[in-house]
């Protein structure tokens, strides 16, 4: 089976999940590429070049389309067209990224994110968050119903303060010069999250973030992510 086609199962088989109260599923697709579904609702954040054009076709429906940055392996123009052309999403963009796409999509779907004005968009809270990168980098603090979410882009640690989340996709190094296990722990000692989710890394760096979370945050679930294998986590205390 060629890895295209273990894919577009995967993209399928994730989409037929049924999600209870409490829980949440994702698709890892590589560097900081997250679907994400949580009851009632359907999100993805830097879904970028390395996600394949039937792929990006594959993706049934999605509320939101988030992108922090305007790097490859985070943003492309043509994935995020054909996107939206299936799902009608809306896309919130970081600035430069929002610039790129405003010739390329119509603009009733594009929303530029300003960390001073926090959105509200078909019952999603978001408020995005200036991270540190090379280039101008967004995160994102996403609240939908009861659940809340943190995106890190690959970026390195910037304080968030009194922002809890219910689950944080974290980055913990390669290739980004921003990120480190030690930052990815920076951030889940301000968030506090029921679940860390290692992102953009290494395994080895994966597996030391997890080890620093354990030692650091022992009531913090941490998540080393298999590429393009649906994962559901129930967020209630493990017993
Ligand atoms: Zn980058």
């Amino acid at each position: 089976m060629s890895e295209n086609h273990n894919t577009l199962e995967a993209i399928k088989a994730f989409f037929e999940i049924s999600i209870e109260k409490q829980e949440i599923a994702f698709i890892y697709i590589g560097y900081a590429g997250i679907l994400l579904r949580v009851p009632k609702g359907t999100l993805a954040f830097d879904l970028g070049k390395s996600l394949s054009k039937e792929a990006a076709e594959a993706i049934p429906c999605l509320d939101l389309l988030f992108f922090t940055h305007t790097h490859w392996d985070h943003y492309h123009a043509p994935n995020a067209n054909r996107i939206l052309k299936t799902t009608s999403s809306h896309i919130i963009a970081e600035p430069q990224v929002a610039e790129d796409l405003s010739s390329r999509i119509p603009h009733e779907y594009l929303i530029t994110a300003n960390p001073a004005s926090p959105v509200t968009l078909k019952g999603y809270e978001v408020i995005p968050v200036v991270g540190v990168h090379p280039r101008p980098i967004t995160l994102f603090h996403v609240t939908h119903k009861t659940t809340s979410i943190f995106h890190g882009g690959d970026s390195g640690y910037v304080p968030i303060k009194n922002q809890s989340v219910d689950v944080a996709f974290l980055p913990v190094g390669a290739p980004s010069p921003s990120c480190t296990p030690k930052t990815a722990l920076q951030f889940s000692q301000d968030l506090i999250p029921k679940v860390a989710v290692a992102m953009h890394g290494n395994s080895k760096q994966m597996k030391q973030f997890k080890e620093l979370v354990n030692e650091a945050l022992p009531g913090v679930r941490v998540i080393i992510p298999e590429l393009f294998t649906p994962t559901r986590v129930n967020l209630e205390p493990e017993q």
